[in-house]
């Protein structure tokens, strides 16, 4: 044996179960529909259960619409990245036990187990989607390693084969789709145009507002010409890192262009959102960044913001647009401060 996969606690349904549920139903393993299958096995969530059961009592088919409807509607609240996360996590694991378990009953070539505790260790190690994808290739060379060497379980291999082959291309999609600055690490402009979307049309359906802050370095021509792009890259990367600890879980940060970032700020006033704007202001005015080369301690990097909140007459562009005003005003005021749509007259 020798391989650990995580043990979830007791009153978690059993993940082969879950799995096996998911292939008699003919649902593909992707992260969202392990999530779906493992809170349906679960059973707590009674408006859940009832319509996976209305689905199956009705013979239909679990098409990829079907499995994103009930991904959407019971769990994709506000770009929930946290649940997100741990279901892919838990498909990982999933994957690996379905494997460990062919493999352990199988396996008496001390190499493959090598190679198998290499792959399981990664596992526990990932953090980014390329790395993900990288362990599914992985996985699928082995795998067919193992078919090769063993046609006695080759139907549950093929089974496990299949599925790493979809996660694998769905991962290989998310990452050409990519929706991630390469610099900071932040969401792009891309990620923006879609996220404001989704916001919008909640608004437009419950009401529920939103919030928008554009911020924008303050002289940071300065900076390059004072001290070189390098350091002028390293201090958006301080900026960004800055904004991202100064926001909760839910607050959508993103590099809209240059030296401009934008925060979204799902069910928050506009009132709410300049405070946070202020705080935001205030940790990257107190952060002096230290070059680490010379230990010089650079000026103060400041940052001006623009707070808008959506209105019924609104539309993706006119908000963001406010928003800009604000931060012009903002600029005009002489930096460093926020202003909202209201001080716009
Ligand atoms: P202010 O916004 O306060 O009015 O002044 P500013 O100097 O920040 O404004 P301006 O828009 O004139 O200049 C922005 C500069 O940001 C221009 C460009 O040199 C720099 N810049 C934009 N993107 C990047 C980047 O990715 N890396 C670096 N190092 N600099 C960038
Ligand atoms: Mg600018
Ligand atoms: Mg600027």
């Amino acid at each position: 044996m020798g391989i650990n996969v995580d043990k979830a606690p007791d009153s978690e349904p059993d993940p082969e179960d879950v799995l096996s549920r998911m292939r008699s139903a003919g649902v593909q393993l992707t992260p969202e529909n392990y999530h779906v299958w493992f809170e349906y096995v679960r059973g707590e969530n009674s408006q859940l259960v009832s319509q996976v059961e209305r689905i199956r009592a009705a013979g239909e088919l679990f098409t990829k619409e079907i499995n994103k409807k009930l991904y959407t509607e019971f769990f994709d609240d506000d770009g929930d990245d946290r649940a997100r996360r741990l279901a892919q996590k838990k498909t990982h694991a999933v994957l690996r036990e379905a494997l460990n378990g062919i493999l352990t009953s199988q396996s008496n070539t001390s190499d493959y187990q090598d190679s198998l505790n290499d792959f399981t260790e990664a596992m526990t190690n990932l953090t980014d989607t390329k790395g993900i994808a990288g362990l599914v290739k992985e996985l699928v060379r082995e795998s067919n390693r193992m078919a090769q060497s063993n046609i006695f379980y080759q139907n549950q291999l093929e089974d496990v084969r299949a599925e790493a082959v979809k996660l694998n291309e769905e991962l290989e999609e998310a990452m050409r789709s990519s929706s991630i600055d390469p610099l900071t690490g932040l969401f792009n402009r891309k990620a923006v145009d879609e996220k404001l979307e989704e916001l919008l049309e909640r608004f437009r359906e419950n009401g529920t507002v939103f919030s928008a802050v554009m911020i924008d370095v303050d002289k940071f021509r300065d900076f390059n010409t004072r001290y070189g792009h390098q350091i002028g890259d390293a201090v958006l990367r301080v900026v960004s890192n800055t904004l991202k600890e100064s926001v909760k879980g839910l607050d959508f940060v993103a590099r809209y262009g240059g030296e401009e970032f934008i925060v979204l700020f799902p069910k928050t006033s506009r009132d709410n959102a300049a405070i946070v704007a202020d705080k935001m202001r205030i940790a990257v005015e107190e952060h002096r960044k230290r070059i680490s080369s010379t230990g010089e301690v650079l000026d103060p990097i400041t940052i001006s913001c623009g707070v808008a909140e959506i209105t019924t007459s609104d539309n993706a562009e006119s908000v963001i647009h406010r928003a800009d005003q604000a931060l012009y005003l903002a600029k005009n005021s002489g930096r460093n401060q926020v202003k909202t749509e209201q001080d716009l007259d």
